[in-house]
């Protein structure tokens, strides 16, 4: 079924029809360094660029808006101060409900300044990194924007990351400040910051100095000479911070991808293509109107949160909502309780997120108006459709376009997605290309594969102005993993299927594919299959050795509340005989595993490398298990394999 554009909403839309998206799209491959040009106006410039972009694909070197000089940090806060001296900035959501606190642009300049100032006088200079390991409190917030002030780049680590993993990233990156917390509340849990930065930066000499926001009352240790609460050190210095114009190349920050598929890779985003990216797919994707209160609910410590919830919404001058808690604290109706108390005209949230609230039932989302909201955003994973359909009937009660937008962490931005007031929408379809993106699929031998109705592994052929640079410090490694599979493009990882429309399918990860007696399946399909039951509330599929397919499918699905007690054999049945009825009988189940739970990455990604791994038996090399959210869910998988051996 396709879902045409809301005729209401088409009316103030930015892009109002298939003709405009078509005609600018067109301009922007065809033109680039035009379209690109206009758009960099939309950011303030202290000297403007000379030239649009200078590339040396051989090289993979990509260098956009060279000569231009720029300030991230003033750009996003700066220039807002005079124009909206009364509307919030940020307003803080914090882990208790009904609990919120506005930040207004004039307090944000100054705290952001003070920040700076207390950054400098522990000897952070243009381009040192420091690494943020904190809860989501405005002081996050301050402390990136005081980054991009003073030229340092940051390295913003998930506080939810065990002492090994912020340890490592600490030492690829390089930092000698730590800015963390003394304490995170995160729905039911307080996650003991200072506790877990202290394990990591035990003995790290690298490391000279620590500043420790003050979340909480508790008190904590605090090592003399190195430990410094933030709150104090702010309250020695001013708000007034000159800004350090940069280079429109120099780093802005480093983030590591999420790895759900291996080692985190630490990824360079530069100033200007970034800054100019985030700004524009902001304003079309997002439809950017100016009373936008938008709510983003990704944490800072993925892409999402850098993009669209700081700088993206920030140097658009658009009120962003930093949400401390969880989807489903205290209960499943959280975040509609957030929308209405805020009264956001934008959610952007997770398919994960989305399945949690789904399967607690529709009350909860009932329970709370909604009006305010215009438009529903989702991305991080394919969106089944099952679940796409509930985000625009039950939650946006059919009012509001659905966005699925496919992008990465090394894409800066997003590069696939529907203009919401003109793109026909397929759910579980990101649909079209952005503005200066051109996907190309190509078969494994390279080729690259022409029209409609095919499918392969997802490329970029050309640059865009929010692609990574490089991974820090290892360039050889981004050359290695994005250039060298196919040559000349850029490689992202996915699968992708491109329909009769011309519409993208995110199929899955490549690495992820199940050759089954011939036939490339991609788990998105199977899994969107049992997803579409009744009693399914998640699934993962992954490949299994099978005598006569070569690969058999082997599906691990948790159930939904009300049909936890329901005969697993009959439900084994039921849910082979359900792929079987959607997909065919080449992609019918071989096992079906009940679960309480998936293993996923922090960010709430189904690590299907590791289920893979259990269902093989190989549970000895599971891989790097640090990105794994709750390694106890692995015990169940362990022994329920070990059952089955
Ligand atoms: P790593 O690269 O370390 O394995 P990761 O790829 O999960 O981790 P991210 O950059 O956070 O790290 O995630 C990007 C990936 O998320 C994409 O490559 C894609 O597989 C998936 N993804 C994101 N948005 C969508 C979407 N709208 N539809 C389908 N898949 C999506
Ligand atoms: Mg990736």
């Amino acid at each position: 079924m396709i879902y045409p554009p809301k005729e209401g909403f088409g009316r103030t839309a930015r892009i109002q029809s298939m003709e405009d998206y078509q005609l600018l799209y067109r301009k922007s491959i065809e033109r680039p360094e035009e379209f690109w040009g206009e758009m960099a106006q939309a950011l303030t410039w202290f000297h403007p660029p000379d030239t649009i972009l200078d590339a040396d694909p051989d090289l993979v070197d990509f260098s956009w808006f060279g000569g231009g000089r720029l300030n991230a940090c003033y750009n996003a806060v700066d220039r807002h101060v005079k124009a909206n001296p009364r509307r919030p900035a940020i307003i803080w959501a914090k882990n208790e409900p009904g609990q919120y606190e506005l930040i207004t642009w004039r307090d944000l300049k100054h705290n952001v300044g003070r920040v700076a100032n207390v950054l400098k006088a522990h000897g952070v200079r243009k381009g040192d990194r420091v690494c943020i390991y904190l809860p989501m409190v405005p002081e996050l917030a301050y402390t990136m924007l005081a980054c991009a002030r003073i030229g340092a780049v940051h390295s913003v680590v998930f506080a939810g990351f065990s002492a090994d993993s912020l340890r490592e990233r600490i030492l690829d990156s390089g930092a000698r400040v730590l800015v963390t917390a003394n304490e995170g509340p995160r729905g039911a849990k307080r996650v003991q910051t200072k506790a877990i930065s202290d394990d990591a930066v035990d003995g790290l000499s690298q490391v000279q100095s620590v500043l420790v926001v003050r979340r909480t009352e508790t008190d904590v240790p605090m090592k003399a000479g190195r430990d410094w609460w933030l709150d104090q050190e702010m309250s020695k210095h001013r708000g007034t911070c000159p800004v350090e114009w940069m280079a429109a190349e120099d780093p802005l920050f480093i983030l590591y991808t999420s790895g759900s598929t291996g080692k985190p890779k630490g990824v360079l985003h530069t100033t200007g293509g970034y800054l100019v990216y985030s700004v524009t797919t902001h304003r079309y994707v997002f439809d950017l109107q100016p009373e936008d209160v938008h709510f983003c609910t990704a944490d800072m410590g993925w892409i999402t949160g850098h993009t669209y919830l700081l700088y993206g919404p920030l140097a658009n001058g658009t009120t962003t909502v930093l949400f401390e808690s969880i989807p489903t604290y205290p209960d499943a109706g959280r975040l509609w309780q957030v929308v209405d108390d805020v009264k956001a005209t934008v959610l952007f949230t997770a398919p994960t997120a989305l399945r949690a609230i789904l399967r607690e039932g529709d009350a909860h989302v009932k329970k709370y108006s909604r009006k305010s909201l215009r438009l529903l955003a989702s991305a991080g994973e394919p969106i089944n459709p099952e679940v796409w359909r509930w985000y625009h009937d039950v939650v946006g009660e059919g009012r509001c376009p659905v966005v699925d937008n496919w992008w990465q962490t090394e894409t800066g931005g997003v590069l696939i997605a529907p203009m919401p007031g003109a793109t026909p929408c397929k759910p579980g379809s990101a649909t079209l290309p952005f503005f200066g993106v051109e996907p190309v699929l190509v078969d494994d031998e390279g080729r690259v594969l022409e029209g409609n109705g095919v499918s392969g592994n997802l490329c970029i052929a050309r640059t865009w102005p929010g692609q990574a640079r490089t991974i820090w410090g290892n360039h050889q490694r981004f050359i290695e993993t994005y250039y060298s599979r196919f040559p000349r493009l850029y490689f992202t990882g996915d699968g992708c299927r491109r329909d009769e429309d011309g519409y993208y399918w995110i199929t899955g990860r490549v690495d992820d594919v199940l050759n089954v007696s011939g036939h490339r399946l991609g788990t998105a399909e199977v899994e969107s299959a049992l997803v579409a039951h009744e009693s399914v509330a998640e699934a993962a599929v992954v490949g299994i050795p099978h005598d006569l397919k070569g690969t058999g499918v082997c599906a691990f699905v948790t159930l939904k509340p009300e049909h936890l007690d329901a005969s697993k054999e009959q439900m084994m049945g039921a849910l082979k005989e359900q792929v079987r009825h959607v997909i065919g009988p080449i992609a019918t189940p071989d096992q079906v595993r009940i679960v309480s739970g998936l293993p996923k990455t922090r960010s709430g990604k189904i690590l299907r490398r590791m289920l893979r791994k259990i269902a093989c038996g190989e549970t000895q090399d599971l891989g790097d298990t640090s990105t794994l959210a709750e390694p106890s869910v692995l015990d169940e998988l362990l022994q329920q394999q070990s059952q089955l051996q």
